[in-house]
């Protein structure tokens, strides 16, 4: 314990030795899968992180789309704390009051039949994919399990979902690449329409908004076209809402934005406002499919993180989301022809902004006048707390406008 406070401690003294340097324990000590930022973030309120020098940063990140009503929001954490003191764990042994009540809550705001609930995106998205194959095994035969998905798209870091997620740099390194996934480029019907030709696909998986691909929307005639084509020749569709669910797009669901309705719907992120829950939401067709003993998960379910998705849940109603849609407005109004600006995409608060200038070098920029965007791809992406305050939200586009006008390239 000395020895690792004299190697990560730096001069200013505590009762350990030194004030301890986290970035350089992490560096050593834990995997090396990120790419993080230079910030120690110990703490928060609302739309406001701290870094543990004191500093304050207004996010505009949400801890990717997760802290859907910010840091530590006085209801939800009261809801969080109320279950934790109930009961923390039950195991799905036993019905626990959230997640029937979560269950029932996602099925009257989806009008769909059924849930199951996991821990993540990735595996809220094998559930969707396992259902879909069952499905189409029962009916059809095994022959007819082949999924669809989009290139650009991601689905998630499991062996399945990196062979679903249509790009090659999340294949590279772990081959072989499962089988049983096709990848079609966004918005062509017709590549689908000839894939689907030899009768051996099960399901196309798409986002409505594809999140890490760029933050780019679907074309709505071609969701449209999908939707009916896949319905016509019992084909299931289903919606990756991981990231662009629970309000983010200023509908509930995304795929809402576009008046469809898909046989499966899976969601992550920002459900449980911060804490870890996935869940894979069953149409009629799909409902009854999985059966005892076809699928499970431990902690799927968690009555702590049930209990703070509906709280979030039951808080994403029409004057929410209204406002969702307002400050996206506000947000696309003032930075569409801003100095170095060439393009925003994207729905409500998960947009994308093109830069004339390196992503990477705005980011740092901001970062020092305490404002935290974060990447897609190329592009600047926002995925801010869904109630930012808009005062808070004025101040940080001024100092990201200013940070990419100030980076342009000449
Ligand atoms: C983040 C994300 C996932 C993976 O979610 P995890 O919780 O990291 O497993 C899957 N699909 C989409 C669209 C995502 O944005």
């Amino acid at each position: 314990m000395e020895k690792l406070n004299n190697i990560y401690a730096k001069k200013s003294g505590n009762a350990l030795g030194g004030e301890i340097d986290y970035k350089a324990l992490d560096d050593k000590f834990a995997a090396r899968t990120y790419n993080r930022f230079p910030l120690v973030i110990s703490g928060g309120r609302g739309s406001i992180l701290f870094d543990d020098k004191g500093k304050e940063y207004i996010d505009l990140g949400g801890g990717i789309a997760v802290n859907t009503f910010g840091i530590a929001d006085p209801e939800w954490a009261e809801e969080v704390t109320k279950q934790l003191n109930l009961i923390q764990h039950a195991s799905n042994l036993y019905y626990t009051k959230p997640a029937a009540e979560l269950a029932r809550l996602i099925c009257e705001k989806t009008g769909l039949c059924r849930v199951f609930f996991s821990n993540s995106g990735a595996e809220a998205n094998e559930c969707g994919v396992k259902a879909a194959r069952k499905y189409s095994t029962d009916k059809y035969g095994a022959e007819r399990h082949k999924i669809i998905t989009l290139k650009n798209s991601f689905h998630g870091r499991t062996l399945a979902m990196i062979a679903a997620t249509g790009q090659e740099v999340f294949h590279k390194d772990f081959l072989p690449v499962m089988p049983g996934f096709e990848y079609s480029p966004a918005d062509d019907i017709d590549f689908i329409k000839r894939a689907c030709s030899g009768g051996s696909v099960a399901a196309v998986m798409v986002e409505a908004v594809q999140g890490e691909g760029g933050v780019e929307p679907l074309g709505e005639e071609f969701l449209r076209e999908l939707r009916d084509f896949t319905e016509q020749n019992d084909i299931l569709l289903i919606a990756d809402e991981v990231q662009c669910g629970n309000g983010r797009t200023g509908r509930l669901f995304g795929y809402m934005n576009y008046g469809i309705t898909p046989d499966i719907v899976t969601t992550a992120k920002g459900l449980a406002g911060g804490l870890p829950l996935g869940a894979t939401i069953f149409g009629e067709k799909t409902k009854d499919t999985l059966t005892p003993g076809s699928h499970g998960s431990t902690f799927g379910g968690n009555p702590v993180c049930a209990a703070g998705a509906i709280n979030i849940l039951s808080r994403l109603d029409e004057k929410t989301l209204e406002g969702v849609r307002e400050k996206s407005r506000f947000l696309v109004e003032s930075l569409r022809g801003a100095a170095g600006v060439t393009g925003v995409s994207g729905l409500g608060l998960m947009l994308g902004i093109s830069v004339n200038g390196d992503t990477d070098k705005i980011i740092s920029d901001c970062i020092q006048k305490g404002v935290l965007p974060i990447k897609a791809k190329n592009k600047i992406r926002l995925l801010p707390a869904l109630n930012i305050p808009d005062t808070l939200l004025e101040k940080a586009v001024a100092a990201l406008k200013k940070a990419i006008a100030e980076n342009q390239k000449t």
